[in-house]
């Protein structure tokens, strides 16, 4: 292939265009970050490098100084980032640069709300990447061969960000990629010397790779000629997790966690231990402030990275910890694997198995941490970690709010709990609830459990498709009546919960819209609330065999209400039948459910129930009974079968 052939010119992919417009205009009183961008994709590429070369040397075409070197040329106004890592073939550059190939791009532009602070909040998350380029450079280069190939397949790309890119197949000797930024009018600041280094500094001092640049001449002394300028490494090139924790400050953490996370913002808190013991690890583990945009997408972008004696091996997220906390970021570094580990071998390996027990038990300490808002003792940590013993000094300081952490990542450990049998108690008593109490998702199980009424066994809840619904559920009248508190459960995923928790502390979860209800045992006058109920049971037979008739079998079974003090009517489930608000998740979700019919429970007290049980008419009595039965399905947030004709019956009867 010859060089002219090779050349030609493409267009970005849409997203991307967006992405760069975008970018600019949320970005630029944050361009500094290019250059952790740029270094972070060359320490990367050495990562991989230094991994492929461990199982073919030649690789490393006899150059294993891996390093990232910057350059600056003021005349020329270019800033140049070279780096010796794997590099890229032009089928790589095609689909690495100018293309996102990601799932939930879409929704991610979604997302934007045009609000310059917000956005740059979300295009932090995204991840802008290469792409930072453009907050400095009017033109970019970007020349690379990937390890392996012949000096004929080098690939030089070049762009003003415009829209299109020019691509062609050029001779490059070395591996690895050499970018240069041609720099706009006004960043001429980063043209300082003093200026990069110190955004090295700050945001790159710890990755494990030397950055180089040249020093500052020494002016001559007297007499001797004068000394050209050496060659310096500017960071401290070695990685923080390996490094004591006493000697890290806050913000080394913090400016790790930018590195690692690809996040913009500070880490929430973050978790950093050396474990010994059967196998010997390390883990340094952030909480991000804020949820990816992609947390709910199948695969999520960012976890946590894999190293084996300080070599990346992989990002491996599902791997060293379980699904639900795939909102961890971070490292785990271990002796305890062999460099060539692969994936399948990962997934079958005892030490594997016992390393991700661990950093599970560690990140739900860390948020055990969070709620207790205070440092903890080793001692409390370590009581139920049977595989490892943590080295060294051990405090967690942490000043956030277990609330912000809730509201970002709270669905995710109730995950947790349907998946992870073996710590379910403890991952229980992380969940916060809005409750008839406090709707403000803050109330734990254990803080309901101290509030329980006398005589009161149960933790009682109710699923409805949003808060207001579970909020005005009719029944919760009885429990208001008798001042229990009753969890408000309104998210999707509380119906899968509820059927996995099924106790709390010796104390059974019950749902108040399924089975009987029998609140007798609680309250000061239960003794007599029984016995009127049973008389008004009795009295009311006639109204209930006439709903029954004019429902017939829309209906399991028609009987007189415990629970409304309000309402006419409520729909019930069997205590083993699924619930209404279960069925409908999946009727949404398009599957096929199985016809379940409820029970309509009847308020005796009601004057439409007094009235209904002295009607004649049986059309009036089946029109009645049918709009007790859709009132009773609206108030659960559902929508009657035939809402028109509910409509029709409900205006005949306003005309009366
Ligand atoms: P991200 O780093 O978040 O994946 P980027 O847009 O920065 O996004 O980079 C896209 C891809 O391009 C990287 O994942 C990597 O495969 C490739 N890439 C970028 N810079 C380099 C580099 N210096 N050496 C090798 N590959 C690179």
């Amino acid at each position: 292939m010859t060089a002219t052939a090779a050349k030609e010119t493409r267009a970005f992919q849409t997203e991307v265009k967006q992405l760069l417009d975008l970018m600019i205009h949320s970005l630029y009183s944050n361009k500094e970050i290019f250059l952790r961008e740029l270094i972070s994709n060359a320490s990367d590429a050495a990562d991989k490098l230094r991994f492929e070369a461990t199982k073919d040397d030649a690789l490393n075409e006899g150059d294993s100084d891996l390093h990232v070197y910057i350059d600056v040329d003021k005349e020329a106004r270019t800033i140049t980032i070279r780096d010796n890592g794997i590099g890229m073939s032009r089928d790589e550059v095609v689909n690495n640069i100018g293309t996102i190939a990601r799932s939930g791009t879409k929704e991610f532009f979604g997302q934007l709300t045009g609000d310059q602070e917000q956005d740059a909040h979300l295009i932090g998350q995204f991840g802008v990447g290469f792409y930072s380029s453009f907050l400095i450079a009017d033109k970019v280069t970007l020349t690379t061969r990937r390890a392996g190939l012949t000096k004929e397949h080098g690939v030089h790309w070049e762009s003003a960000g415009d829209g299109e890119y020019e691509l062609d197949t050029v001779e490059k000797e070395t591996r690895g990629t050499e970018i240069v930024l041609h720099l706009r009018e006004e960043a001429d600041e980063y043209l300082d010397d003093y200026r990069l280094k110190s955004i090295i500094h700050k945001y790159a001092d710890h990755i494990p790779f030397p950055i180089r640049m040249m020093g500052t001449p020494l002016p001559a002394a007297e007499g001797e000629e004068e000394k050209a300028a050496e060659i310096e490494t500017v960071n401290q090139a070695s990685a923080l997790w390996t490094r004591p924790k006493s000697e890290l400050s806050d913000e080394d953490y913090n400016n790790f966690y930018k590195h690692i996370g690809h996040d913009f913002e500070d880490p929430m808190a973050h978790l950093h231990q050396k474990l010994e013991g059967k196998y010997e690890y390390s883990l340094l583990l952030y909480l991000p402030k804020r949820a990816p945009f992609d947390l709910w997408q199948a695969e999520s972008k960012h976890g946590v990275k894999l190293y084996v004696r300080r070599v990346f091996i992989m990002e491996a997220s599902e791997e060293l910890l379980p699904r639900y906390l795939r909102f961890v970021r971070g490292v785990m570094d271990t002796n305890d694997l062999p460099l060539n580990v692969s994936r399948e071998i990962l997934q079958k390996s005892p030490a594997m198995d016992a390393m991700k027990k661990g950093a599970t038990k560690r990140v739900l300490g860390l948020l055990e941490d969070l709620v207790k808002n205070s440092p903890v003792t080793d001692a409390e940590i370590d009581s139920d970690v049977v595989d490892a013993e943590i080295v060294g000094e051990e405090k967690e300081e942490s000043s956030v709010d277990y609330a912000d952490f809730w509201s970002q990542f709270g669905n995710c450990l109730k995950e947790g709990v349907i998946e992870d049998d073996a710590n379910r108690d403890r991952i229980a008593k992380l969940l916060r609830f809005s409750t008839t109490t406090s709707d403000d998702q803050t109330v734990s199980l254990s803080e309901y459990v101290a509030r329980m009424q006398e005589g009161q066994d149960t933790i009682y809840f109710i699923t409805a498709e949003s808060l207001a619904a579970a909020k005005h559920s009719p029944h919760l009248e009885v429990f208001r009546k008798k001042g229990i508190e009753v969890v408000l459960l309104h998210d999707r995923i509380d119906e899968w919960l509820t059927s996995h928790l099924t106790e709390f502390d010796d104390k059974k979860l019950q749902s108040i819209a399924k089975g009987e209800l029998d609140l007798s045992s609680i309250g000061e006058n239960a003794e007599e609330d029984k016995k009127e109920h049973e008389e008004k049971a009795k009295a009311a037979e006639p109204a209930v065999e006439k709903v029954k008739e004019a429902l017939g079998d829309k209906v399991k079974d028609v009987r007189v209400t415990d629970r409304l003090t309000e309402s006419p009517a409520c729909l019930v489930s069997e205590q083993f039948d699924m619930s209404s608000n279960m069925e409908r998740i999946l009727k949404q979700a398009g599957q096929s459910v199985p016809d379940m019919k409820p029970i309509l429970e009847i308020n005796p007290d009601h004057e439409l129930i007094q009235r209904l049980a002295k009607m004649r008419s049986q059309d009036k009595i089946n029109d009645f009974s049918s709009i007790l039965f859709d009132q009773a399905v609206l108030a659960e947030g559902a929508l009657p079968e035939d809402p028109a004709g509910f409509v029709r019956k409900i205006n005949a009867l306003l005309k009366q």
